[in-house]
């Protein structure tokens, strides 16, 4: 009861997240504090490149300064519940917040680099009927800049061995288009290079398919890879398996898609999870291949994951390169996902809800 209590009280106390600052808002901040703007670039290379965790630590701010960033923001450290490491590199995170939720953060190791997958929401509220993320519902959205603390700690992490985050994929729990301001400041803050400087090309976010927030999204014309949660080839089979398609049909979604592709001029990325007979015979190859005839795009074919909670079965190997063979006859490009992290829990929400059988029931 006591820990409820505290664990309210902080939140309700809890300051922003300076974080959560895209450089011309702190720079905003400084004119109001009746201080030099310039002062925005200092405390940038504070928090994202010395990644120092107090605001006592920045030396080269007056003591006047350091007291008025104190009284305002907080920099969001998070709590380390769980690290993972699987026997291909990947490691898992479970952090906590200030308010007790958890949410999950993975590092993946690559011939090309680092990349790391982060939560956008604590819960999800889509109700896909094969992920784990899901269960429990949405809890609350996080700030940008917890989303963008996930980055900062596991760059931490890597500078003990001299390695750098080098793509993000917004691939954790939650919708990031559900949060999309907070996504869209996090986009703009880990891009910038006077923060933590990841290249457009190198970061990738996934959407369920919010169709006005694609429009809104396409219209940002940022050069970031961006992928669209398909799993089906067709409205019927889409609605049985994402609750979301009843709200956007196929038709509208992929009406949403093609603006996309004409405004940006981008490729776009379909993810296709196999779901054993319900969505990975050959005619359901031929058919996704009729709905995207002509579009710029790259299909990523993904086996199920197995959810303890959830009921799908994997489809097997050899049906899998059967599905990819008659999608690449019909002039698909076309990968099967590399699965990384198998014997940790990776996919989404896994271990939260493993962990945390409070925060997802
Ligand atoms: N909410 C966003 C971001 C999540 S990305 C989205 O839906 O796109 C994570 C990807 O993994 C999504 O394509 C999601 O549909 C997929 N996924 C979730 N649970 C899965 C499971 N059990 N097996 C295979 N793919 C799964």
């Amino acid at each position: 009861m006591e820990t409820t209590t505290n664990k309210k009280q902080q939140q309700e106390t809890q300051k922003p997240s300076i974080y959560s600052l895209e450089l011309h808002e702190l720079r905003e901040w400084l004119a109001e504090a009746g201080e030099k703007t310039f002062r925005a670039e200092q405390i940038y290379d504070w928090l994202y490149k010395q990644r120092v965790t107090s605001f006592e630590d920045m030396s080269n701010l007056s003591k006047d300064l350091r007291r008025k960033l104190e009284e305002s923001y907080s920099i969001t450290t998070l709590n380390t519940l769980i690290q993972q490491t699987s026997s291909d590199g990947t490691i898992k995170f479970l952090f906590e917040l200030h308010d007790g939720f958890s949410i999950e953060t993975v590092l993946m190791r690559h011939e090309y680099g680092n990349s790391i997958c982060v939560t956008t929401q604590v819960g999800c509220r889509i109700g896909c009927t094969f992920c784990a993320s899901t269960l429990g519902g949405l809890k609350r959205n996080l700030q940008a800049g917890e989303i963008v603390a996930q980055v900062v700690k596991v760059q931490k992490a890597l500078d003990e061995t001299d390695e750098r985050v080098s793509s993000v994929v917004i691939m954790g729990i939650g919708e990031p288009f559900d949060n999309y301001d907070e996504m869209l400041s996090f986009l703009k803050i880990i891009n910038d290079d006077k923060a933590l400087n990841i290249g457009a090309r190198h970061i990738t976010v996934s959407t369920s398919g919010i169709v006005p927030k694609i429009y809104k999204f396409a219209d940002e014309q940022m050069q970031i890879n961006f992928a669209i949660s398909l799993h089906a080839p067709n409205n019927e089979i889409r609605s049985s398996l994402m609750p979301i398609n009843r709200a956007y049909k196929l038709p509208d979604l992929m009406e949403a898609v093609k603006y996309y592709i004409e405004k940006t001029g981008r490729r776009i990325s379909f993810e296709y999870g196999l779901f054993g007979g319900v969505n990975d015979q050959v005619e359901h190859a031929e058919e996704l291949a009729r709905l995207i005839k002509g579009l710029k795009c790259h299909v990523n074919l993904i086996p199920v994951n197995y959810v303890p909670e959830r009921n799908y079965v994997r489809t097997p190997r050899e049906q899998i390169f059967e599905f990819e063979k008659t999608l690449k006859n019909a002039g698909v490009n076309v990968t099967i996902r590399r699965e990384q992290g198998h014997d940790i829990d990776a996919a989404c929400g896994q271990l939260r809800a493993k962990e945390r059988k409070e925060e997802t029931r």
